[in-house]
């Protein structure tokens, strides 16, 4: 969570571009999968079931 909080910091201070999330990640919290997926370019966070 902490990870993905610096991911969007960062993200803002670029101005928040728009991002289509083409690289995604599943989200650890204490080495455990907390079943959300996490963007890795701008750090937004999604329900891994998508429809
Ligand atoms: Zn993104």
């Amino acid at each position: 969570m902490a990870q993905t909080t610096a991911l969007q910091k960062a993200w803002e201070a670029k101005g928040s571009p728009p991002c289509d999330h083409p690289h995604t990640e599943k989200e650890y919290a204490s080495g455990m999968q907390t079943g959300d997926v996490v963007c890795t370019t701008c750090g937004a966070e999604f329900w891994r079931s998508k429809k």
